[in-house]
């Protein structure tokens, strides 16, 4: 028997559902499809288990694309404070923790139960686990899809992917979304973990082996990218969210630049102290942690770490210019085990704007993060997941 739907998601993560709801909404049928057992596993595990769901200071700059002004007009349309008026609806507290991030008091179980509920007043159907086999156009007018799948065979007029990137593959991330862009000839940009720890080659690990567990404030830049934020070393190299900021533009070979110090003259500051009979790493932990100034001091080629007296202005001032601009080539990163989310993924120019459908294969959708759009860290993935996600569920 084949079941007929308006409306065929495949993917019940933050996109898919926003979408289904929405759809829903303007009383088209719904059927929302999974191949998880448990719903909306990356919800449940983001933001440390309380989901950072959007962030109040969303702005296209947020987001990596190949054209960054595609996602312009989904974040209009659908603002953090859309999101941000359906949490206070279900009753849901939350707080701001830092620069604009929106986390729940509790947990993250309450935006899944929220979506949940919204998609079951929106008479939604579910159908999970449930794994897709074939898709193809039944009609010779090129008009809606057919899907085999373990379960049943559906027929539907509208079918939107959501499925998703490839990070975390042990909760259920797949490749089907890219498959489908392949299948209907759409291109996909290509595919990188982002917001993902940075590794170390084995001689500069050593320099930092003792290390792991210090923490510090800096300043990292990497071609494009530049942020401020907490820095942690880690048993294999860097991690934190200036790390994870920075890995989305950290390309192989490139170094990434450290300012240790932001918003501090370091040689004006060094020269000041040029008399003091302080070990230059006592002087350093004035800033920086103790355990961490003695490592970088040892790490610099040709320096040793003795009494401020006895360095020149010429060391003092290349000491400087290193703690603004330590530079560093990672030789990887920990890969999408590790990664938040994947950078690249369909082709925007594939899609509307407007409506997320693809130009050329009318009723086919792609929404949330299997799209090249890639929010930096801080809540902006799901408010692209959410925005999207409401586009195509006003067309669909
Ligand atoms: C550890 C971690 C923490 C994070 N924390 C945050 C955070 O706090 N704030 C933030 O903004 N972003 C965070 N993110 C990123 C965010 O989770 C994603 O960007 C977002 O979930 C993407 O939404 P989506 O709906 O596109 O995909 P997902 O939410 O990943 O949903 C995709 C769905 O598709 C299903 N699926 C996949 N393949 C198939 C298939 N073959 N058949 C059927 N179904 C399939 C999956 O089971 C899943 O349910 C975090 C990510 C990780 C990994």
């Amino acid at each position: 028997m084949r079941l007929k739907k308006d409306v065929i998601i495949i993917g019940a993560g933050a996109a898919g559902m926003m979408c289904a709801m929405e759809a829903g909404k303007r009383g088209r049928s719904v059927l929302l499809l999974d191949h998880a057992t448990k719903l909306a596993e990356k919800i449940r595990i983001s933001g440390g288990g309380r989901c950072n769901f959007t962030n109040r200071h969303t702005t296209p700059a947020n987001f990596l694309s190949h054209n960054p002004h595609f996602c312009r007009s989904a974040l209009a349309r659908f603002t953090p404070q859309h999101f941000t008026a359906l949490v206070e609806r279900h009753g849901i507290r939350y707080h701001e923790k830092k620069l604009g991030q929106l986390f729940c008091d509790g947990s993250s179980q309450q935006i899944i139960d929220m979506l949940r509920r919204e998609c079951n007043q929106a008479k939604v159907q579910w159908q999970m686990p449930c794994r897709v086999t074939n898709i193809n156009r039944p009609s010779a007018r090129g008009v809606g899809f057919m899907l085999e799948t373990d379960v049943a065979e559906f027929e539907t007029e509208s079918l939107v992917i959501a499925t998703g990137g490839l990070s975390i593959p042990q909760i259920g991330s797949s490749s089907l979304g890219y498959r489908i862009a392949e299948q209907f000839g759409i291109s996909v940009t290509p595919l990188r973990a982002g917001l993902v720890p940075l590794i170390f080659a084995r001689d500069q690990l050593a320099q930092l082996s003792e290390l792991p567990g210090v923490a510090l404030d800096a300043e990292v830049s990497c071609n494009t990218g530049r942020f401020r934020e907490n820095l942690l070393v880690t048993h294999r190299g860097l991690s934190g969210p200036a790390t994870l900021q920075i890995s989305s533009y950290w390309k192989p070979g490139s170094p990434i630049h450290i300012n240790l110090l932001p918003g501090l003259d370091a040689k004006a500051w060094l020269l000041e102290q040029r008399r003091s009979r302080a070990l230059l790493s006592n002087v350093l932990a004035q800033h920086l942690p103790r355990r961490f100034a003695k490592a970088w001091i040892d790490s610099i080629k040709g320096e040793q770490d003795v009494a401020m007296h006895h360095y020149d202005d010429h060391s003092l001032n290349k000491i400087a210019a290193q703690l603004h601009d330590w530079q560093i080539k990672p030789e990887g990163t920990a890969g999408y085990k590790k990664a938040e989310v994947t950078l690249g993924g369909v082709d925007t120019r594939e899609l509307s704007s407007r409506t997320m459908e693809v130009r050329k294969v009318p009723g086919l959708f792609f929404i949330g993060e299997v799209v090249d759009v890639t929010g930096h860290l801080g809540g902006f993935n799901f408010q692209w997941a959410w925005a999207s996600g409401h586009a195509a569920g006003q067309f669909a």
